[in-house]
């Protein structure tokens, strides 16, 4: 089982830890349904939608 977290707040996947390094917020999740990665955010339709201002993973559809 992965080790992984989402933040329920940003979506912010993270490898470890249990405070969301963007929002700072501590309710986190493992179960999500998919999620994007982002590798240009300045370029990325998606992060601009997802107002996303960091290249890192991010879950969406966060259970
Ligand atoms: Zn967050």
């Amino acid at each position: 089982m992965s080790e992984e977290k989402a933040c329920r707040n940003c979506g912010m996947i993270l490898s470890h830890g249990n405070v969301c390094p963007i929002c700072g917020s501590k309710d986190l999740t493992n179960k999500w349904n998919s999620y994007v990665v982002i590798l240009n955010f300045e370029k990325s339709a998606i992060a601009q939608k997802l107002n996303i201002n960091i290249n890192s993973t991010f879950a969406i559809d966060v259970k």
